[in-house]
């Protein structure tokens, strides 16, 4: 249970200026400069990060590589890595409460949402591929009986990992413990606006008994240590979540570079459908409205074009409008408020600038599209629904990325259908339909990675999560992600 008063004791210390993570130690930022690390909440500077150069970055991979090759963790036999990592899962539980506030003070989710989706679920993930580890294992091919075909379960080498600021802790948790528990060693790239709560786990990591070296976190610009990261010749994979022009980029640095594989995870314009037969329409508002509003919009799989079957459309709109007046907006580190801030400035104004164009495109605003509680100095919005928004509209094309929902109306399932395919993105879905066949149909016909049906997200290890088209190629999360960070090498004995 969480306490205000925990929570405010947290959120008034004094932060020093962070340096990177690199063989075990923390590292003053040395020849980097730093970068002021700014709080949604109020606008203000909390502290500073170093501002990481190529040089210090190659320094980084140079240390990974040495870890790997020396075999200090990827020669351990994985019981061995497991019981290091349920210790690092213990102790992300232990300091959960702290990981949080510090992450918030930099990101801006709503408290209730980020200690359940940031810390708890990072230890969650990190328990998870450490109790994976010594329980999956290679083949012996069927071969004729005088030769012996293994496949083993090789790690990969150096993984360079690049998470954004949604869910710094949660996702970078997604990629940091599989490659970890495989027997990698890994380099991190934080959001620049996102690295605190990161650069704390790297210190859990250690007190764990990671070894020096294996866990490495560079903070710094995309564009200089991020392709630092994703030039290096000693980075064996890259794994990737973010938007899609820089997984476009990342590409091209590995086709410039050393071909490692990109594993991306990417934006989304997911399509919420809603058909006249569903059976509790009350909850499919109430649902649809937290499945886009909550974290103030900032989630991949946030349902952001909601198709409603034209029967029902206007009741249903004014159903989703109450929820979405309703949700308190606020200071993120007050246990009341339901939705935090927006996480910068220039992804306020640019959130406020799809409502004018939206509208510029004859789309009308039902509810919200202002900014909100400017005499805080941090960055808020109210909850936005527009409806009136065509298929081929920018905000039905456009990931937002913010509060905004485009509504759409349509006639049957075949047009829901041509609709919900009709963007470049393909990460997620939810369909709220009574009749079994049409739930079947949706879910075969969606081009998504995850497809809902009467419900919208789900917070579970246990399956995959990752897009098509251009919403990414690869999956975090399940026992699959495990496939990214393990080659397949084939031992051929002649007996
Ligand atoms: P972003 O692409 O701007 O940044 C992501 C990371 O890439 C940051 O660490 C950034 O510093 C780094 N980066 C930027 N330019 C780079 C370059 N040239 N070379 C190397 N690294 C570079 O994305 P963002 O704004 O931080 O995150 C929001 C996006 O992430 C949205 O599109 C959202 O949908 C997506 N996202 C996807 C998932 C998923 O699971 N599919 C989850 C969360 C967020």
């Amino acid at each position: 249970m969480l306490e205000q008063s925990a929570i405010d004791a947290l959120r008034v210390e004094t932060l020093s200026a962070r340096g990177h993570f690199i063989d075990g130690r923390s590292v003053d930022a040395g020849d980097s400069r730093a970068l002021d690390v700014v709080s949604p909440i109020d606008g203000q500077v909390l502290t500073t990060i170093a501002d990481g150069t190529p040089a210090v970055m190659d320094r980084a991979v140079a240390v990974a590589r040495a870890a790997f090759e020396d075999g200090r963790w990827s020669r351990l036999a994985p019981a061995a890595r497991k019981k290091v990592l349920l210790k690092l899962a213990d102790l992300i539980e232990r300091r959960a409460l702290a990981l949080t506030v510090l992450g918030v003070r930099d990101n801006g989710t709503e408290i209730n949402m980020a200690y359940k989706a940031e810390a708890l679920s990072a230890a969650a993930t990190f328990r998870y591929y450490a109790e994976a580890i010594d329980k999956v294992f290679g083949q012996i091919a069927p071969t004729a009986p005088d030769i012996l075909g293994l496949v083993h379960h090789a790690p990969v080498g150096v993984v360079g990992a690049i998470v954004p600021w949604n869910f710094p802790l949660m996702i970078g948790a997604w990629k940091i413990a599989p490659a970890l528990a495989a027997g990698n060693s890994i380099v991190l790239k934080p959001a620049e606006s996102a690295s605190l709560s990161l650069l704390m786990i790297a210190e859990l990591a250690a007190e764990a008994g990671v070894p020096d070296g294996v866990f490495n976190v560079v903070t710094g610009k995309g564009a200089v240590v991020g392709e630092a990261l994703a030039l290096s010749m000693d980075v064996d994979i890259l794994v990737f979540t973010g938007s899609g022009a820089t997984g476009r980029r990342l590409m091209e640095y590995a086709a410039r570079s050393n071909l490692k594989r990109c594993y991306l995870e990417l934006g989304g314009k997911s399509p919420n459908i809603i058909f006249n037969d569903a059976k509790d329409l009350a909850q499919a508002a109430k649902v649809s409205a937290a499945g886009i509003f909550r974290n103030s919009g900032q989630v991949c799989v946030a349902g952001s074009r909601l198709l409603v079957q034209e029967d029902i459309h206007d009741d249903f709109v004014a159903e989703l409008c109450r929820h979405a007046e309703a949700f308190r907006v606020g200071d993120p580190l007050d246990l009341s408020s339901q939705i935090g801030a927006v996480h910068s400035l220039p992804e306020l104004e640019a959130n406020l600038s799809f409502v004018e164009k939206a509208a510029s495109e004859g789309a009308e605003r039902a509810t919200g599209g202002d900014r909100i509680l400017t005499e805080t100095g941090g960055y808020y919005m109210q909850p936005t629904v527009m409806t009136g928004v065509k298929p081929q509209d920018t905000l039905s094309q456009q990931e937002v990325f913010g509060p905004v929902l485009a509504v759409t109306h349509f006639k049957d399932e075949a047009e829901a259908l041509r609709i919900a395919n009709s963007t470049v993105y393909g990460l997620a879905a939810g369909v709220w339909t009574a009749d079994l066949s049409r739930a079947h149909r949706m879910v075969a016909g969606i081009r998504a990675g995850v497809v809902h049906v009467n419900t919208y997200g789900g917070p579970d290890m246990t399956v995959p999560l990752g897009g098509v088209k251009q919403s990414g190629n690869g999956h975090d999360k399940s026992l699959h992600a495990l496939e990214k960070y393990v080659d397949l090498k084939t031992a051929w004995i002649q007996l």
